[in-house]
C-alpha cells in the first residue's frame, strides 16, 4: 500500500518538460561509440524496442493470428517467431507488463476461445511472477554457489570446457545451436536454455553461476530473478530439487528437432546427416549407451563421469 502510494506521488509530481525545450532525438550506437549492431537474419525475435512495437505484438500474437490458441503445441518450437510469445524481451525491459498480457488475454479468452493454450501463457507468466517471489525471499542466495538450498556441490570451473559450451563447439548439435543462437541474436528458446543449462550443470558438472552470467551479458530479455531462479532450478539447487533436472541432450534434439532444420539454420552445415545417431558418433558427440562420452572429439569421459558433483553435506 505504502509502496503504491509513493508511486502514485511520484507520478503527481513528475512535471512535464518546460515550454520550448526540445528534447532532440536519442543518440545512436555509433554517436555513443559503439559499434552499430547488425540485426541477425535468423533471429526468432526479429521486432524494434518499445512499448509501441510491443503492443503491436500482443495484438497480433493475439487477435491478428490466433497463435495464442496454439500455443500449448507450439511453444517448443525452434525456428520462427511465433512459437512462442515472444513477449520476455519487453518484460524484461519494462515496454510490457503482465498484468496488460493478462487482461487482454481475458478479453481474448472471453470473446474469442479459453483453451489450454490461453491458460498455458497465463502459468509461464505465473512462472515469471513466482522467480521474483524467489528474488524477494531469498535475496542474495539468489547469485550464492549453494543455491537458495545451501545445498554443497562440488563444481568445477574448466575453463576449456566452458568456452566449447559457450561457443557453441561442443559437438552436441542441439546444444551447440542453442548457444550459436544466443550469441548471434540476444535470444534462445526455453526448450533450448533448459537444455544447454542442464548440459553445463549436469553432463560438463561446471560451476552454474558460470552459466547464469554468460545469459546475463547475452540475452536480451535478461531478468535476475527468472534467469538466476532458473539456473539454479536445473543446477538442483534451487525450487524443486527432488526432480531430476537432467536432459538427455541427444534425445532432446532429435526430439525437438527431428529434421535438423533448426540445427542448419545455427550451424552453417549443409547436411542434416549430423543430427542422426549414426553408430555410436553424432557430430563429435560419442555415445556410450545413453551417455555422452566425448565432446569435440575430445575424450571427457574423465570429466562427464567424475565423481566432482559429490555431495559435501
Ligand atoms: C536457464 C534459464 C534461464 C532463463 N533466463 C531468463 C531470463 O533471463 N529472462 C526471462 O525473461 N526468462 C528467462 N528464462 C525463462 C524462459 O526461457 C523465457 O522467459 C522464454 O523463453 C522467453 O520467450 P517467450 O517470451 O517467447 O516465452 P513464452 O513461452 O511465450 O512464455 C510467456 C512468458 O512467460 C514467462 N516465462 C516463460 N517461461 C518461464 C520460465 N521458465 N521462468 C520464468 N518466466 C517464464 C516469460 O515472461 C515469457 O515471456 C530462462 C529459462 C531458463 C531455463
Amino acid at each position: 500500500m505504502i509502496y503504491h502510494l509513493k508511486q502514485l506521488t511520484v507520478f503527481l509530481i513528475l512535471l512535464p518538460l518546460p515550454s520550448g525545450l526540445d528534447p532532440q532525438q536519442l543518440p545512436t550506437m555509433s554517436d555513443l561509440g559503439v559499434q552499430e549492431i547488425a540485426p541477425d537474419k535468423r533471429s526468432a525475435f526479429p521486432f524494434s524496442g518499445g512499448e509501441t512495437s510491443a503492443l503491436d505484438r500482443l495484438n497480433k500474437y493475439l487477435w491478428e493470428t490466433d497463435s495464442v490458441a496454439v500455443y500449448k503445441e507450439t511453444r517448443d518450437g525452434m525456428v520462427g517467431s511465433d512459437y512462442s510469445t515472444k513477449f520476455s524481451t519487453w518484460l524484461a525491459n519494462g515496454c510490457l507488463s503482465p498484468r496488460q498480457i493478462y487482461w487482454e488475454l481475458k478479453k481474448y479468452e472471453s470473446k474469442r476461445t479459453s483453451n489450454q493454450s490461453t491458460h498455458s501463457v497465463v502459468f509461464e507468466l505465473l512462472w515469471r511472477d513466482y522467480f521474483k517471489y524467489v528474488g524477494l525471499k531469498h535475496g542474495d542466495k539468489l547469485f550464492n554457489l549453494d543455491g537458495i538450498m545451501g545445498k554443497q556441490i562440488e563444481w568445477k570451473q574448466d575453463q576449456k570446457l566452458f568456452e566449447a559450451w559457450k561457443e557453441g563447439r561442443t559437438g552436441v548439435p542441439y546444444v551447440d545451436a542453442n548457444m550459436r543462437e544466443m550469441a548471434a541474436t540476444g535470444y534462445m528458446s526455453n526448450r533450448g536454455r533448459q537444455n544447454v543449462a542442464s548440459f553445463l550443470t549436469n553432463d560438463l558438472k561446471l560451476d552454474w553461476r558460470m552459466g547464469a552470467e554468460w545469459f546475463e551479458s547475452m540475452l536480451i530479455d535478461h531478468d535476475v530473478c527468472s534467469n538466476y531462479g532458473n539456473w539454479q532450478y536445473s543446477a538442483g539447487i534451487g525450487n524443486d530439487p527432488s526432480q531430476d533436472r537432467k536432459f538427455n541432450v541427444v534425445k532432446q534434439g532429435l526430439d525437438y528437432d527431428p529434421q535438423g532444420e533448426y540445427w542448419l539454420l545455427l550451424s552453417g552445415a549443409h547436411s542434416k546427416k549430423v543430427v542422426q545417431l549414426e553408430g555410436q558418433v553424432v557430430e563429435g558427440v560419442k555415445l556410450e549407451g545413453d551417455g555422452i562420452v566425448a565432446v569435440g572429439g575430445e575424450d571427457i569421459k574423465e570429466a562427464l563421469t567424475s565423481t566432482s558433483r559429490t555431495r559435501t553435506q
